[in-house]
């Protein structure tokens, strides 16, 4: 039942934010829907949950009705191809993987046209495997970044990363240690950007990702089960 286990996601969120001493409800909840049905996700928001998180353009056209339930947010956290800007800007509230400053102007130029502001955060490749998106350079997510502010569709919120795989938890935490390091340099870098969403951790990683300065937790797996591929 989702009710019961998006009450011990919670919990364990709680739980993380005490023994890591950070204040109650410093950490927002995602519940990533990806390859489960939208009853599901009309579940998960009839327990009060809000925020939700899909991977696939495709899929969140044809899984989503234009018309949602208030206050409901969607976020696409999944790789996004340039081609398919024009097609998801309209469908969603955020942008968590953008990773090139291209990418960004067609969101800036899609949301324009679309008379919306998307909130955005940049995704970094934290860990240097080749399969995952995400900035690798530094220097090119700065040079992105120096230009987000002139863009005024685009809000900046901060950043984003996928831990390693394979789940050793002394990488994940270098993983997480350097984009919050980083999420330090950006704002000290454009203090007039707003980098406060750190979106790191999920359903195996997520009490590390806490303890290291997380203010946003991506959970699918344990709120929802296994994802069904054949969806
Ligand atoms: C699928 C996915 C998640 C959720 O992963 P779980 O292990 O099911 O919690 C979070 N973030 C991204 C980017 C994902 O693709």
């Amino acid at each position: 039942m989702i009710k019961e286990t998006l009450e011990q996601v919670r919990e364990e969120i709680r739980d993380a934010e005490k023994l890591a001493g950070r204040a109650e409800g410093s950490v927002a909840l995602m519940a990533v829907s990806k390859l489960h049905t939208y009853e599901n996700v009309l579940e998960a928001y009839a327990c009060g949950q809000r925020l939700f998180g899909e991977n696939h353009v495709q899929e969140v056209e044809a899984k989503f009705p234009l018309q949602r339930p208030e206050g409901m947010v969607l976020h696409l956290i999944g790789h996004l191809q340039s081609n398919k800007v024009n097609k998801i800007v309209p469908l969603v509230d955020g942008i968590d993987s953008v990773d090139s400053l291209r990418l960004l102007e067609k969101i800036e130029k899609a949301a324009t046209a679309s008379n919306k502001t998307i909130e955005v955060l940049f995704e970094v490749n934290t860990s240097g495997e080749e399969q995952k998106s995400g900035f690798v350079s530094d220097e090119a997510l700065f040079e992105t970044l120096s230009h987000a502010g002139e863009m005024p569709h685009i809000k900046v919120k901060g950043l984003m990363t996928v831990g390693p795989l394979g789940g050793d938890a002394d990488k994940n935490r270098q993983a997480f240690r350097r984009l919050r390091q980083l999420r330090d340099e950006c704002q000290k870098r454009y203090p007039s950007l707003d980098f406060s969403t750190l979106s790191m951790g999920m359903s195996g990683d997520f009490p590390i990702a806490i303890e290291e300065g997380s203010t946003m937790v991506r959970i699918g797996t344990a709120i929802f089960g296994p994802r069904n591929y054949n969806l």
